[in-house]
C-alpha cells in the first residue's frame, strides 16, 4: 500500500467537506463518504457502523461489501472486531483479521475474502458514535500514516454527526440530541422536577472541522495555546491560592508548556483538521485511555487535561462560560461535578441537579440536599448528550433521568408530581398540629439544618426547632478558614431566625467524606474510622474554640446548644464540654454575655458509647443519635459506598434491638434523647423509632409533614406489639410486618 502524505489526507477532508456541503440526503451522504474514503484510502472496502443504541452498531454504509446487509447486520458493542474498536476506543489494525482476537465472521457480509482491517471510532469528547472500518485483500499491516488519517476522518464525520450531516432520513445516522435518552444514576437527594437543561458548562460547537490552510490554523493554535499558558501564569501568581490549589494548576502548567500535546495538535492540523478540531482530537484520545486506567492519580492528570482542553476550545471558538443564553425556566443543572460554592450561588433558582460523578456524601450533595433540591448523582455521560434547553425530567427518587422524554413518560411524571404536591398540600394542613399519636404520645419533630437558607423552612414545615445544624457546611463552602466574627454574625443570624426555637449547633465534622478545601487531609486507608470529627476538634482544638467562642458570642447571653460529633468514650465528652466551660468562662471574664443557659450534648455515632458508664450519660445534657453514622458502623457497611450502603435496612431487628439498648440507658439517667440520621425522615422508620421509645426526631425539613402524617395516625403501643411478634418469630427486619399493619389502618 503506498505511503499516504500529509497532502493526500488533505484532499480527502477538502472532498469530504465539499461534498457535505451539497445538500443531501443522510443515507446518500454516507453511502458517499464510503466511497470517498475507499478510493482516497486504495482500500476495496470502507464501512461505517453507528450506534442503534447504547449497546448496539449497526452497519450503516458500505463500499465494497454487500448491500443488503447495511441495516442488517448488526453487533453488541465488544463482540467482534467492530464491537472492540467501539468499546476500547482504540483502532485494531491487523494484516490477519480471521486470527485477531474476538473476530466474528459476519456471513451476509461477504467480507470473509478481506484479509486486513483497520477500524477507528468515531466519537466526539467520550461520547461514541459509531467505528470506520477500511479492508483489503491483500494481507498487511496498515500504516501509523494511515491510521492517523483515518482518525482524522472519523474525527470530522464526529463532528458533522454534532452539526446534524446525516440525519432527516431513516437509513441515515439518528439525530444527535434529539431522541429521548434515560440514564439511570443514585439518587442524591429525593424529590422530582421537570424542567429544562442548563449546563453549567456549555458545550463548545465547532461548525468548521476542516480548514484549508494548515499555516493559518497552526498559527490560531500557537497564539490559543499561549494565551492558555499566560492566564495560567496568572492564576498561578494569585495571592489567594493554597497549597492544593497551586499543585493543581502547576499540572496544568506542566501540560500546557507540554511540548508533545502541542506536537501532535499540529500534525492533526497538517492532516487537514481546523485549530477546533484538533483541540478535541486529542480530547477525545485523552478521554478514551482516561476509561481505559483505574490508577486514580493518572486518572486525575487526564481529567487536568481534559479540563485543558476545554479552556483551550473556549480561546479558540471565543464560546465562553457566558455565552449570552438566557437560563431557562425551571433550570436543571447539569454537571459533571460540581462545587458546593458554585452549587449554593444557583440556589434555590433550580429545579433540580444532575451529576455525572459526585457521590452522596459530596459536598454538592450535601448543599442539594440542604435546599432540598432533587438530585441525581453518577448519571454517566449527561453532559454529551444533554443540549441546553432540553426537556428533562429528575426523578431523584429512584435516580433516574428522563432526557428529552416521549410525551406518555412526561405525562406520567406529572401524574406523580401532582400527586406529591397534593400531599405536600394535605401536610401543610398539618403545620400547627402535634405529631400526636392516637395513643395520645408527642413526638417532637425537629429539622436538621446546616445553611442560612434552610431556617425559612423552620416555620415552612412547622418544625420545633433545629436538632441538627451541620456546621461544616459554612466551613465547605469557603475557600478559606471563615473567622470567628464571621461566624458569630451568621450563628447570630440563625437564632434569631429560630426566633427562640432551639438549634442544636454541632461543632465541625470533618474528616471522612468532609474534607475542608484548604485543610489538606491526611492520607488514611480508612478516613471514615479515621481521624475526623472530634477526634480533630480535640487534637487541634484552635478550631473548636474559636467555634465555641463565635457561639457564645452569637448567643449573646440567649440559651446555647452545642453537641460535639462522634463522641466514642466519655473522656472524649468530658475534654470537650472541658473547652465549652473554659470558653465561658474566659468570654465572661472579657465582659461578654454568656447565654443564659447552655446544654451540651453528645452524638452517639459509635456503638462503644452506648456501654459508656453511668456517668457519661449523667453528665451529657442530652443524646442525639447520629444514625447514618451509627448505622454504618454497627453493621461495618460504608455509608458512602453504593455496593453496601443499602444492603442492611435500619428496621433490622439487631439494630433495632440496640437503638432500645440507647433509649434504656437514657431512660435510667433521664438523659434527653434525639434521633437525627436521615431515616428519622423515613415514616416507616421514624414509626419504628418511636415505638421503641424515641420521643425527638430531627430530620430534613421536607420529611416532616409525612413523618407527622404517619404518626398522627397509629397507635405506638400496637406497632411495638408488631415489632416484639416480629422479632418473636425470628424475622430478620419488622417492615415487612410493620408494613402488612400499616395496610390493614387503610389510608387517612
Ligand atoms: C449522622 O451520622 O447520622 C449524622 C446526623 O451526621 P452526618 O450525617 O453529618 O455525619
Ligand atoms: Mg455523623
Amino acid at each position: 500500500m503506498p505511503e499516504r502524505s500529509e497532502s493526500d489526507s488533505r484532499k480527502l477532508l477538502r472532498r469530504l467537506r465539499d461534498m457535505l456541503a451539497i445538500p443531501g440526503k443522510g443515507q446518500d451522504r454516507l453511502d458517499q463518504i464510503t466511497h470517498l474514503i475507499a478510493d482516497s484510502m486504495r482500500t476495496e472496502v470502507c464501512s461505517i457502523y453507528l450506534f442503534r443504541d447504547p449497546e448496539t452498531l449497526e452497519l450503516c454504509a458500505t463500499e465494497g461489501l454487500r448491500k443488503e446487509s447495511v441495516h442488517h447486520t448488526r453487533m453488541k458493542l465488544g463482540e467482534s472486531l467492530v464491537g472492540r474498536v467501539a468499546r476500547s476506543g482504540q483502532p485494531v489494525n491487523t494484516a490477519d483479521a480471521p486470527s485477531e482476537k474476538g473476530f466474528r465472521f459476519m456471513p451476509e457480509t461477504g467480507e470473509e475474502i478481506y484479509s486486513s482491517f483497520l477500524g477507528v471510532p468515531i466519537q466526539r469528547v467520550g461520547e461514541k458514535l459509531g467505528v470506520l472500518v477500511v479492508q483489503s485483500k491483500v494481507a498487511r499491516e496498515f500504516s501509523e500514516d494511515d491510521i492517523y488519517a483515518l482518525d482524522v476522518v472519523a474525527m470530522v464525520l464526529a463532528e458533522m454527526t454534532e452539526l446534524g450531516a446525516f440525519t432527516g432520513d431513516e437509513g441515515g445516522m439518528k439525530a444527535l440530541h434529539k431522541q429521548p435518552v434515560m440514564f439511570r444514576g443514585t439518587s442524591g437527594q429525593e424529590g422530582a422536577a421537570e424542567g429544562r437543561v442548563w449546563l453549567h458548562e456549555p458545550r463548545v460547537v465547532i461548525t468548521n472541522p476542516v480548514a484549508d490552510d494548515p499555516l493559518t490554523e497552526i498559527d490560531r493554535i500557537r497564539a490559543a495555546v499561549g494565551e492558555l499558558r499566560v492566564s495560567i501564569d496568572d492564576l498561578l501568581e494569585a495571592e489567594t491560592l493554597d497549597k492544593e490549589q497551586k499543585q493543581v494548576l502547576e499540572a496544568y502548567r506542566m501540560f500546557a508548556h507540554s511540548r508533545g500535546w502541542l506536537r501532535r495538535m499540529e500534525e492533526d492540523i497538517m492532516r487537514g483538521l481546523s485549530a477546533e478540531a484538533a483541540v478535541e482530537k486529542e480530547q477525545s484520545a485523552a478521554r478514551s485511555r482516561m476509561e481505559q486506567i483505574s490508577d486514580v492519580y493518572l486518572r486525575e492528570r487526564l481529567s487536568d487535561l481534559d479540563d485543558l482542553s476545554n479552556r483551550l476550545l473556549r480561546i479558540l471558538t471565543g464560546q465562553g462560560h457566558d455565552t449570552g443564553a438566557e437560563m431557562p425556566e425551571n433550570p436543571v443543572l447539569i454537571a459533571r461535578n460540581i462545587g458546593p460554592a458554585e452549587l449554593l450561588e444557583y440556589g434555590r433558582k433550580l429545579k433540580g441537579v444532575v451529576l455525572e460523578e459526585g457521590s452522596v456524601g459530596s459536598h454538592a450533595a450535601v448543599v442539594a440536599r440542604a435546599l432540598a433540591i432533587p438530585l441525581v448523582i453518577s448519571a454517566a455521560r449527561i453532559v454529551a448528550e444533554a443540549l441546553n434547553g432540553d426537556a428533562i425530567l429528575v426523578d431523584g427518587d429512584q435516580g433516574v433521568v428522563h432526557l428529552r422524554p416521549e410525551e406518555t413518560v412526561a405525562r406520567a411524571f406529572r401524574d406523580k408530581i401532582a400527586m406529591q404536591a397534593e400531599a405536600q398540600k394535605r401536610y401543610a394542613s398539618l403545620r400547627g398540629l402535634p405529631a400526636t399519636t392516637t395513643c395520645g404520645t408527642t413526638i417532637a419533630l425537629h429539622m436538621n439544618a446546616g445553611l442560612m437558607a434552610d431556617l425559612p423552612s423552620l416555620d415552612g414545615s412547622g418544625a420545633d426547632g433545629v436538632g441538627l445544624f451541620r456546621t461544616e457546611l459554612q466551613f465547605l463552602i469557603r475557600s478559606k478558614m471563615p473567622q470567628r466574627a464571621e461566624l458569630a454574625r451568621l450563628y447570630a443570624r440563625v437564632m434569631d431566625a429560630a426566633k427562640g426555637k432551639r438549634v442544636a449547633f454541632r461543632t465541625l465534622d470533618i474528616g471522612s467524606d468532609k474534607v475542608l478545601p484548604y485543610m489538606k487531609p491526611p492520607e488514611e486507608p480508612n478516613p471514615a474510622m479515621g481521624w475526623r470529627a472530634i477526634r480533630v476538634g480535640l487534637d487541634k482544638p484552635g478550631v473548636l474554640r474559636m467555634q465555641v467562642q463565635a457561639l457564645i458570642r452569637a448567643a449573646n447571653g440567649r440559651p446555647l446548644t452545642v453537641m460535639f460529633p462522634l463522641i466514642t468514650e466519655t473522656s472524649e465528652f468530658q475534654a470537650a464540654r472541658a473547652h465549652v466551660l473554659r470558653e465561658l468562662h474566659r468570654e465572661k471574664s472579657l465582659g461578654h454575655a454568656v447565654p443564659e443557659r447552655v446544654e451540651i450534648g453528645a452524638m452517639m455515632e459509635t456503638p462503644s458509647l452506648a456501654y459508656a458508664p453511668r456517668a457519661f450519660f449523667e453528665l451529657t445534657d442530652f443524646i442525639s443519635v447520629g444514625g447514618n453514622d451509627l448505622k454504618q458502623f454497627f453493621f461495618a457497611a460504608d455509608r458512602e459506598n453504593e455496593l453496601v450502603r443499602r444492603r442492611y435496612d435500619t428496621l433490622n431487628l439487631s439494630f433495632l434491638a440496640f437503638l432500645q439498648h440507647i433509649v434504656a440507658r437514657c431512660g435510667e439517667t433521664g438523659t434527653a434523647l434525639t434521633f437525627c440520621g436521615e431515616d428519622a425522615g423515613r415514616p416507616i422508620e421514624a414509626l419504628a423509632l418511636a415505638a421503641i421509645g424515641f420521643r425527638s426526631l430531627s430530620m430534613r425539613p421536607a420529611s416532616i409533614g409525612p413523618v407527622k402524617a404517619l404518626l398522627r395516625r397509629v397507635n405506638l403501643a400496637e406497632a411495638r406489639a408488631v415489632i416484639d411478634q416480629a422479632r418473636a418469630e425470628g424475622a430478620e427486619s419488622a417492615r415487612p410486618m410493620l408494613m402488612d399493619w400499616l395496610a390493614t389502618l387503610g389510608t387517612d
